[in-house]
């Protein structure tokens, strides 16, 4: 027998009801890349198309997600024209629209059609350690195995930023590991590694998975050499692990960090854009409610914090009939 594709049926549906069905033949399904499951990509994705969900009577918009590999392979797939949107820090929304920094985008040259649509929650730096490994500085890695990030995340990305600015390369660690960030609590906990590096929104449930298996702490992102990082670039900014969020760590541990945003493309539609903010911003408090890393979220920062590349046309046409803009 032969299967239908989503939209076929769609389109066959709505024929079937005739032009004027709320089902038309133009209905839209749409894909937003988020990252592993046990981060905040993840659910993050989620919110967004469950509030998309609700209303697609009306607007005909259908959202899913898909878990990937996270920000940097989000934003090449997008790219490559297979995902319509997708969660990605900041600073790699920033490197990708200007081109800038080594493999990851300069290669492909700057992307003038990745467009901003409105930032998400904070992603501090998390490097968990074992209790026994006795790590308490980011310096403290030299020699150690550490689980990196999975090829074509933020986190690893970023990593190699960080690691350079100290003056370290990868050599520098007994072993740089890339397992996806699902992998690293087992890791971790079976003695496989010592640390895993990752940025995420907190809570996160995978913090939680490898601070409750096994002991655990975080460790320090501070000194000279962040310093004069996090003041060269707008997009990083100094925070805390909060204290007695996480089993074993009641104290705040200083570190620094980016924001989550939420990115498209120009050739996604200014009306699928459209309705998607629409469907966040006039469902905001649910929308809040979805994860606990939303707590804290505004609206207005939301639209101006963290945005590198221009907003999408279709936000821009939400964001300036609610005179944000
Ligand atoms: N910031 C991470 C990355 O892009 C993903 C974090 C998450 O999955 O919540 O690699």
């Amino acid at each position: 027998m032969k299967v239908l594709s989503k939209v076929a049926f769609a389109s066959l549906l709505a024929a079937s009801l005739g032009s004027g069905s709320a089902l038309a033949a133009d209905q839209q399904f749409v894909t937003i890349g988020t990252g592993g499951v046990t981060g905040v990509y993840y659910p993050t994705g989620g919110a967004i198309c469950r509030l998309v969900n609700k209303g697609r009577k009306e607007h005909g918009v259908r959202c899913s997600v898909e878990s990937t590999g996270g920000s940097v392979y989000n934003i090449n797939t997008i790219r490559g024209g297979e995902l319509d949107m997708g969660v990605a820090q900041s600073d790699w929304q920033y490197h990708a629209y200007n081109g800038s920094v080594k493999k990851s985008f300069i290669d492909a040259g700057p992307y003038k059609e990745l467009r901003a649509v409105f930032s998400v929650h904070p992603e501090p730096i998390s490097i968990v350690a074992r209790k026994d490994a006795n790590i308490k500085h980011i310096s403290d890695l030299e020699g150690k195995r550490v689980n990196i990030g999975n090829a074509g995340s933020g986190t690893e990305a970023t990593w190699n930023v960080v690691w350079n600015a100290m003056g370290k390369t990868n050599k520098d660690l007994k072993l740089a590991a890339q397992m996806k960030s699902s992998e690293t609590p087992g890791a971790l906990c079976d003695n496989k590694i010592d640390a895993f590096f990752w940025l995420v929104g907190n809570p996160a449930a995978l913090n939680k998975e490898a601070t409750t298996t096994c002991e655990a702490n975080f460790v320090a992102v501070d000194g000279a050499a962040i310093n004069k990082l996090v003041d060269k670039y707008p997009f990083y900014g100094t925070t805390v692990i909060p204290g007695g969020m996480y089993r074993g760590n009641p104290n705040d541990v200083p570190t620094f960090g980016v924001l989550a945003t939420f990115v498209s493309s120009t050739a996604t539609s200014a009306d699928t854009i459209y309705a998607v903010v629409k469907s966040v911003f006039e469902n905001f408090d649910a929308f809040k409610k979805l994860h606990p890393a939303f707590g804290h979220l505004t609206e207005k920062d939301m639209v101006t914090k963290g945005i590198s590349a221009p907003i999408h046309e279709g936000a821009m046409r939400y964001y300036k009939e609610r005179g944000w803009m």
